[in-house]
């Protein structure tokens, strides 16, 4: 059975690299931006679509709005590491698996222990005053009434997250380039695969263990040694 086979490719590698997607933080039930029950659906009510209320302009001209939605839609305080989260922190320990490379801005990964994360959007638990760049933790935004402004010099404190209009951190994006490409495992979990940069990014592996997991299936799942159809979390703990 596969399961079998990828308990046995994970027990032969020592490099694994994990590459995750909006899927991995919705076992946490932290909602997919395009799925079904997700932000872009829900949210079709507001004025304006979330591709604007998350995007620099609305940063920088309706500042107030866009942390209105940002708080209400973005942060997900109760949210809980899952079974994913856990079994990667746990290979990581184990000096099997070097790095998570993640496009999920939440944190749950260094939540359940994982140390040497990547995160290609940014994160919500890192946030800087846009004039002198002290950093502010989420508690900071949350207790903010409406816009969080910088207690040091009043400037409008940004989470440290790739919004609309902005590009990817090029410093961490060659990062995740250089250990997918000396992987020996490389594990694609919660992504569809179809939007940038995760479609380009696995074209850097070279070894002969991809191993994809998502729900539904993904353009690269011939290509793979091995692709999953189902729930990330569970299938890594039966395979761990
Ligand atoms: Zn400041």
């Amino acid at each position: 059975m596969s399961i079998d086979r990828l308990r046995e490719m994970i027990r032969e590698s020592q490099n694994i690299v994990f590459f995750g997607g909006a899927g991995v933080s919705t076992e946490s039930k932290i909602p997919d931006f395009r799925s079904e029950t997700g932000l872009y659906t829900t949210s079709k009510n507001t004025q304006y679509p979330p591709e604007y209320m998350l995007s620099y302009s609305c940063f920088l001209k309706d500042t107030e709005d866009f942390y209105e939605f940002y708080k209400k839609k973005m942060i997900y305080q109760e949210a809980k590491p899952n079974a994913a989260h856990i079994v990667l922190a746990d290979l990581e320990k184990a000096g099997k698996l070097r790095a998570v490379i993640t496009q999920n801005i939440d944190g749950l990964h260094q939540m359940a222990g994982s140390v040497n994360v990547l995160e290609l959007h940014g994160s919500i638990h890192r946030n800087y005053c846009t004039k002198c760049n002290k950093f502010f933790p989420l508690k900071y935004i949350l207790d903010s009434p409406s816009i969080p402004e910088c207690d040091q010099c009043g400037g409008i404190v940004k989470p440290d997250v790739v919004l609309y209009e902005e590009g990817l951190n090029m410093y961490t994006l060659d990062r995740a380039v250089e250990y997918i490409e000396r992987a020996d495992m490389l594990i694609v979990g919660g992504t569809s695969l179809r939007v940038y940069p995760a479609a380009g990014l696995i074209e850097y592996y070279r070894g002969n263990k991809l191993v994809l997991i998502n729900k539904s299936e993904t353009p690269y799942d011939s290509r793979a040694a091995l692709s999953f159809n189902e729930s990330i979390g569970e299938l890594l703990k039966k395979a761990t």
